[in-house]
C-alpha cells in the first residue's frame, strides 16, 4: 500500500470522527448546552447512545437511520455532515505539501462546516467558533510563515491580520450600504465577523476571491431557487454557507484561479 493512499484513508477517517463531533456541536452550541457532557443521547427519547451505535456513517447505515431504542428517524443531516467533513479533510491532505498546511486547512474547514450548519438551522454564526478560528489562524501564520507564502514571521502575521481586516471592511461596507439602500438588515453582522475569521486564514487576495465566489454561488443558487420556487424567498437566506463554500474553493483552487485570471487579462 502506498503511503499516499494510506494517509488519504487516515485523513478521511479523521474527518468522519471530526464530523461526528461537529454534529454534537451543531446541535448543542446554539442551545447553550455543553459540548463535552453529557455523552451523546437521542434527542427524541433521551436514551443514551451506545458506543457501537455511535460510529460515524457505519452505525447510521447499520441502524438504517433509526434510533435503536425508540425507532425515530435520525436526520440524514448527521450523515451529510460526517461525509462532507471527511471529504474536506481528504482534500486538505491532497492539496497540502506540509503538515502545518494540512492542519491549517483542517481547522478552517471544521469551523466552516460548524458555522454553516448552525447558520442554516438558526440564522446565527457563533462568536466562539469565529474567535477560535481567528486566534488559530493568526498563531499558525506567525509560527509557520510559509502558510502565508512568507519567510519572515512578522510578514506572515501582517498578511493574516490584513486578510481579516480586508474581509471585515469589504463585507462590512456591503452590509452597511445594503441596510441603507434596502432599509432593512441585508446581511447580519455575524457574516462580517465570519469573513474576518476566514481572511485571517487566507490573506487579503483570497478573502476577496472568497467574497466574489460566494456572491456568484449565491446569485446562481438564488436564481435557481426562484425559478423552481422550491422555497419561500421572503425569509432571510443565510449567507454563511455561501461564504464557507467560497472559502473552500479559494483555499483549494484560489492560486490557480488568480493565475488564470491574470494570464487571461494579459497581465503576467
Ligand atoms: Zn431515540
Amino acid at each position: 500500500m502506498s503511503p499516499y493512499f494510506f494517509w488519504s484513508v487516515v485523513y478521511f477517517i479523521l474527518g468522519l470522527i471530526m464530523g461526528s463531533f461537529l454534529n454534537v456541536c451543531i446541535y448543542r452550541m446554539p442551545r447553550g448546552l455543553s459540548i463535552i457532557a453529557p455523552p451523546s443521547h437521542c434527542p427524541e427519547c433521551n436514551s443514551g447512545i451506545l458506543w457501537y451505535d455511535n460510529i460515524p456513517v457505519v452505525s447510521y447505515l447499520f441502524l438504517k437511520g433509526r434510533c435503536r431504542q425508540c425507532g425515530k428517524p435520525i436526520p440524514a443531516l448527521y450523515l451529510i455532515v460526517e461525509v462532507l467533513t471527511a471529504l474536506l479533510f481528504l482534500s486538505a491532505y491532497l492539496f497540502s505539501y506540509t503538515v502545518p498546511a494540512i492542519m491549517f486547512k483542517i481547522v478552517l474547514f471544521s469551523v466552516l462546516v460548524l458555522a454553516s450548519f448552525i447558520d442554516i438551522k438558526h440564522f446565527v454564526i457563533p462568536d466562539e467558533s469565529n474567535l477560535i478560528g481567528f486566534i488559530f489562524a493568526v498563531l499558525m501564520s506567525t509560527l509557520f510563515p510559509h502558510l502565508q507564502s512568507r519567510d519572515i514571521w512578522y510578514l506572515a502575521l501582517g498578511d493574516s491580520l490584513l486578510g481579516a481586516f480586508a474581509g471585515f471592511l469589504t463585507l462590512g461596507f456591503v452590509s452597511f450600504a445594503g441596510s441603507r439602500l434596502l432599509k432593512k438588515d441585508a446581511m447580519g453582522f455575524g457574516d462580517v465577523k465570519f469573513i474576518a475569521m476566514i481572511g485571517a486564514f487566507t490573506g487579503w487576495k483570497l478573502v476577496l476571491l472568497t467574497i466574489m465566489t460566494a456572491s456568484f454561488i449565491g446569485a446562481v443558487l438564488g436564481g435557481a431557487l426562484m425559478l423552481f420556487k422550491t422555497r419561500n424567498l421572503k425569509g432571510r437566506i443565510p449567507f454563511g454557507p455561501y461564504l464557507a463554500a467560497g472559502a473552500v474553493i479559494s483555499v483549494l483552487f484560489g492560486k490557480a484561479i488568480i493565475g488564470w485570471y491574470f494570464s487571461f487579462c494579459g497581465i503576467s
